[in-house]
Formats: C-alpha cells, structure tokens, sequence
C-alpha cells in the first residue's frame, strides 16, 4: 500500500471492512472500513453516559490536563495527520497543516477556559440573600461533521467539551473517515498519559447519514452539534428540538465581500484569491459573491482574472500547488451546473474547465471561476460548493449592504475600504447581517479566539473561541437564604 509509512506513523489499518475510502487526489482508494451498526452506536452512546458520570467529577483544570496532553500529542503528530487531511480531503498541505495548527490553537484556549468556567454574581431585591449562577456539565455531546474540514471542527467541539465535562461522540463524514480514526488514536496517547481518564470520553461512530440520524434522535445526548449543508441542518434540527434537546448548527455560507472604490485594491485582490479559491473553494467561509463598486469594477475583475489564469492547480501534496482538486465527481457536476445556469441568468464566465483529466481521470480538478452576473440571480443565492466567484456591480453602498444580505445564509462576510464611515455602516445594526463581519480582510480563516458561526440558514450555532463554551454546559442560578427570615420575592405575603 503506497501510505503504509503515514499510515503507519498514525496508527492506522484500514484493511478491513466493506466500505472503500477514496483520495480526491487521484481517485484511488486508499483503505477499507467498517460502519457502526446500530446496536455498535447503542453501545458507544451507553458508554458514553457512562463516562459522563465520572468525568462530571473531575476538577475542570484537571479535565483541562487532558486537553494539554492532547495538544502535546497533536505538536507531535501535526505534520503526518496534516499529510492525511490533505490525502483524503483533497486540500493543499499548507492549509492541512493548519487545520491541525488550529486544532492545537484550540487545546491551548480550553485549558486556560478550564480555569476560567465562570458564573456571575447578582444582588439579590431580598435582605439576606445571595444570588450567583453556576456552571455544570452537560452530558454526552453528539458531533456530526462535514467532509472540508475533517479534523479542525472535531477539535473544537471536543477540546471545550472535555474542560466542560462532557464526553464525544462524533460522526465524521463518510468521506472522510480515516482522519477520524486518527484523530481516535491521537487522544488514545494522550488519554494514556493522563492515566486515568474514563473509557468512552472520546468515540468515533464510523457511518453514514443514517448514523448521524441515530445520534440526533438519541436523548441521551443533551447536545448535537452538526455541521455540514443547510439540508442536512433542516433535517437534524427538528429532530432534536422535538426531543427537547440542543443543537448547535454549524450549517452552509454564501459568503459576500463588497469592494468599495476607496479600497486598496492590490490587497483586495490577495484576499479576494485566498478567501474564493484556497480550498478549492470548499469551505464554508468560501468567498462566493464580490460586490464591487462601478467605477474600480473594470480593473478589479481584470487583475482577478489574471491572477485566476496563473493559479497553480494540481495535486495537493505538490509544492507550489495553490489548488487541490473538488472532493469528487458529484461536486464537480454541481459545478458545472451552477455554471450553466449563470450563462443561462445572463452571466459571463471565466474559467471553470476540468484540469488534468488524463493524469487523473477519477479525480476532478478545475480552473477557478469567475462569473459576472447582471443582477444576483437565482443560482448567486445558492451556495455551491466549489471554485465560482459570482461578481456583481453597485453605485451605492445601501443597495450594496441590501444585495449583501438579500440570501439565505448569513455565515461570513467583508468590506474593502479605506472609508472610516464605510466601514462602519458595514458593521452596524443596519449591514451586514453575518456571524463573521470583516474589514479589509477575506471572509475565510477564522482564528480560533472568536466565536465562529453564522445567522439565517446558516444555523446560528456558535463554536470555537469567546463565550461558545457555554454551549457546553448547563446554567443553574442559585439563590441562598443566609437570614433567619423568609421573604419572598416581588414582595408577595404568603402567610397563614
Ligand atoms: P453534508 O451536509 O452532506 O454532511 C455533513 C455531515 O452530516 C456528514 O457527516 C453526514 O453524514 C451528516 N448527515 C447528513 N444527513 C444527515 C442526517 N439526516 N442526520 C444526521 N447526519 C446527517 O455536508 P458536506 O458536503 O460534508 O460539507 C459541506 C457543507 O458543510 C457545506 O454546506 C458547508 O458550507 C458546510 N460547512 C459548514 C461549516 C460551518 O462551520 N458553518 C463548516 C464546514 C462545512
């Protein structure tokens, strides 16, 4: 097997089992797995509560421990498990490194979180009274994640979960199952270490959308947190609102940047680049719809288009490689559909073509797109997952900020401006109506210290950094009598 040395260095054998995992690289399989059956996923939810019983106990620094030695594990394993993101998921080795940078990032935030779980104090309206809020483990927390970013959004879950009590369970995509399964033996070293962390605090349930569907519904599991389209969100919100649970949306973009004529144009385009095709334009934060002022529109959409026509496309694991391929052919068709319907809305296109087809035939590598559309059409609003830049053009800010939040999602977001004013009304009540709203930066690659996520369709969820902890537990407010009186409160007499 040609990734024996990787895999190995992982401790990885995927050689047993029915379901074949593929590289988008090349389209060869590169393992075989087994999926959970539902009795297997029964078990590891029971022993996940299990595990929930024990860890509740623990002091939250000394759960934050855990999170150290995971971190120290990570350093150690960042260049081959950055090596198997790229491998399976198709992205350049520069950014599946820095996925698993961002993993360490957020180990780093939750131990000192794991010292920082804090409640407030409130002044009570009754004499000898006290009231403070209080902090407390959830229970087992679901994860279901999608296929662009098969480590990074485990680790964030989890590395929160665990200073806050909870167990994991998590459901990778099914196309991206080894990076699980290695992220699985990563925590395997550092729970060793730690000695005596309980059996279950972190599983990997290995399926499909049906084994994603069997956590949701689960009531043992007082938390989904889902990440992947907005279909799949419409889908597993219900289900777990039905149930009385949580769930924590991580859900689709349709990210804008608006251009403005005072803008530094030479900057806009390097952000414009990495935000519309780093990740071959799968991610979530993708930049997907340029507005751009009428009078730098001419220049701005020339220089893209030459910088679109040098972009080094090809296998991800090459040096100098800007672009790895779409994670398989079904992407690939969307692609060329969303292209056909913007020729058929009255869109100019650039771009877009498959690359290297007789080097790789079952693989799918593209030219980036751009298309400049008359208006925001129909096909502008959907978020396609891939390479395409739709461009618009406006003459005044207000309608600019109106097209910005004129879709469904509300994920990401930039301006481009030298404008103090500009910027600002981006940035209030009345612009841009996103989870991430930028200046002078892309949309794309969020540091872990913020709070990630997004509004509308988007699913409001909120991960990663600030106060998304919170998620994690549950808020109890405590109030305590210390008088010799029973007062009540708004002053109601009770008494026979
Ligand atoms: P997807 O929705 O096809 O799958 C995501 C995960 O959901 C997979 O693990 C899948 O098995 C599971 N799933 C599907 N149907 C389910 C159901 N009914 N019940 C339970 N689980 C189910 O998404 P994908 O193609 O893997 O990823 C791309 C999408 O994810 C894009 O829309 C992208 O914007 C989004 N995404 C969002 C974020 C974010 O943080 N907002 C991050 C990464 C990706």
């Amino acid at each position: 097997m040609a990734h024996e040395k990787l895999f190995a260095e992982l401790g990885l054998q995927p050689e047993n089992g029915e379901i074949k995992v593929f590289s988008p690289i090349d389209g060869t399989e590169i393992g075989r797995i087994g999926y959970d059956r539902d009795a297997v996923v029964n078990a590891k939810i029971a022993l996940a509560a299990e595990a929930f019983q024990a860890w509740r106990l623990v002091p939250a620094p000394k759960r934050g421990e855990l999170v150290r030695l995971l971190g120290e594990e990570l350093r150690a394993a960042k260049e081959p498990l950055g090596r198997l993101v790229s491998l399976e998921c198709g992205k350049i080795l520069a950014e599946g490194l820095g996925e698993v940078q961002e993993m360490i990032d957020i180990c780093d935030f939750a131990i000192g979180q794991s010292r920082q779980l804090y409640g407030l104090t409130i002044a009570s309206e009754r004499p000898g009274h006290r009231m403070m809020e209080t902090w407390h483990p959830l229970g087992p927390i679901g994860v279901i994640s999608a296929f662009n970013f098969p480590v990074a959004v485990w680790a964030w879950n989890f590395a929160l979960a665990i200073v806050c009590g909870d167990p994991v369970i998590w459901k990778p995509s099914e196309k991206t199952p080894l990076c699980a399964l290695a992220c699985q033996n990563i925590f395997a070293r550092a729970a060793a270490r730690f000695n005596d962390a309980p059996e279950g605090l972190m599983q990997v349930v290995l399926g499909g959308a049906n084994a994603g569907a069997q956590l949701v519904a689960d009531t043992r599991l007082p938390l989904i947190s889902a990440t992947g389209s907005c279909r799949m969100g419409a889908l597993v919100g219900p289900v777990v609102a039905e149930r009385f649970g949580r769930s924590l949306l991580e859900l689709g973009g349709n990210n804008a940047m608006i251009v403005t004529a005072s803008a530094d144009l030479e900057l806009a385009v390097r952000a414009i680049l990495f935000s519309a095709v780093g990740t071959a334009g799968q991610r979530c934060t993708s930049l997907r719809r340029l507005i751009v002022q009428d009078g730098i529109a001419e220049e701005l959409t020339a220089r893209l288009k030459s910088a679109y026509a040098a972009i080094p496309v090809g296998d991800p694991l090459a040096d100098g490689t800007l672009v790895g391929p779409l994670i398989d052919g079904a992407a690939y068709e969307a692609m060329k559909n969303a292209l056909a319907t913007a020729r058929t809305e009255g869109g100019t296109v650039t771009g877009g073509e498959r690359l290297l087809s007789n080097d790789y035939p079952d693989a799918y590598y593209v030219r980036p797109a751009i298309a400049e559309m008359p208006a925001q059409t129909n096909v502008v609003r959907a978020e396609t997952f891939a390479p395409i830049l739709y461009v618009m053009r406006y003459s005044d800010l207000d309608a600019a900020i109106h097209m910005h939040n004129d879709v469904a999602q509300g994920l990401a977001s930039s301006i481009f401006t030298n404008d103090m004013r500009e910027a600002e009304a981006f940035l209030a009540a009345p612009g841009s109506d996103c989870g991430i709203a930028n200046v002078n930066i892309g949309p794309s690659g969020a540091e872990i210290g913020g709070a990630f996520g997004g509004e509308k369709e988007t699913g409001g969820g909120r991960e990663s950094g600030s106060d998304a902890w919170k998620a994690y537990m549950r808020r109890a407010t405590n109030t305590i009598n210390y008088s010799t009186e029973l007062p009540l409160a708004q002053g109601i007499r009770f008494e026979v």
